[in-house]
């Protein structure tokens, strides 16, 4: 049987092509979105995968999702935490509202899914878990103290997990991208993108299939000898 498949803001961006891409490797997929309708029913009509709405920064908000998702669709076995958010601002104006909300929504987010999903694949003896961290985690970015605290730390809780999922044969990995063209990078003002290109030796933005395709090799039934890693897939804008 098809084993279920996870990915959180699993309906647009990167998210959507993650989604997709697990579908054609064979997995039933469900995705969650936070509260864009519009988007999430589009994407259910074009692949028929379903998509749940619930704040992944809530805890009772993942668990309550989590127990409708496993009664309808099953248990899941393969969780990609790849929801978040930017609230980008120097530490001048940055305020602790968009602290808190950056580090709940992109790594909170994490303890909340993985805590939910863990006896489950710890009783079964199988998990596959991909947190989506970023390059900006890995180098540091001017303007977004909050969103590398969260993505720098995504790298951290993935590492230490590993090493708790390990015995019963959980995988637990990081995939840091680049810039990769969505609605995200969209927001950068234009001369700044520009300047980011400029640093990227293959000389262009990521696609959002860039990355779903890294989660697609981490997350395969046999990929059972990787675990703790982090896959960077960022055109070699940063070698670590
Ligand atoms: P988008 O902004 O295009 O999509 C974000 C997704 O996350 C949406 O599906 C959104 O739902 C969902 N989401 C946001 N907040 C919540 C929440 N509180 N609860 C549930 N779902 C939520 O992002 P990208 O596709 O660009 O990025 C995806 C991931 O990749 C993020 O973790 C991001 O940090 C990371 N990343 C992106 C890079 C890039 O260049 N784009 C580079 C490096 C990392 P809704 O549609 O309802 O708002």
């Amino acid at each position: 049987m098809a084993r279920v498949a996870l990915v959180t803001g699993g309906q647009r961006g990167i998210g959507a092509a993650i989604s997709e891409a697990l579908q054609a490797a064979g997995r039933k997929v469900v995705a969650s979105y936070a509260g864009n309708d519009a988007a999430a029913e589009a994407f259910t009509k074009r692949t028929g995968i379903p998509c749940y709405k619930f704040d992944v920064a809530d805890y009772e908000s993942c668990a309550a999702a989590l127990k409708q998702i496993e009664q309808e669709v099953g248990p899941v076995e393969v969780l990609v935490n790849n929801a978040g958010i930017t609230r980008d601002a120097t530490m001048k104006r940055l305020s602790r509202d968009m602290w808190d909300a950056v580090i709940d929504t992109n790594l909170g987010s994490c303890y909340n899914m993985c805590k939910l999903v863990w006896d489950g694949m710890t009783a079964k003896k199988f998990g596959r878990i991909v947190n989506i961290g970023s390059v900006n985690g890995q180098a540091g970015q001017y303007g977004q103290v909050n969103y590398a605290a969260a993505k720098s730390g995504i790298h951290g809780f993935t590492k230490a997990l590993a090493q708790e999922g390990a015995r019963s044969q959980i995988t637990v990995n990081a995939i840091a991208p680049g810039y990769v063209d969505t609605e995200m990078v969209r927001a950068v003002p234009p001369d700044v993108l520009e300047k980011i290109v400029a640093r990227i030796p293959m000389g262009r933005l990521g696609r959002a299939y860039d990355i779903a395709r890294g989660v697609v090799f981490l997350t395969a039934d046999d990929a059972d000898f990787i675990t703790g890693s982090t896959l960077s897939i960022n055109g070699g804008q940063h070698m670590y």
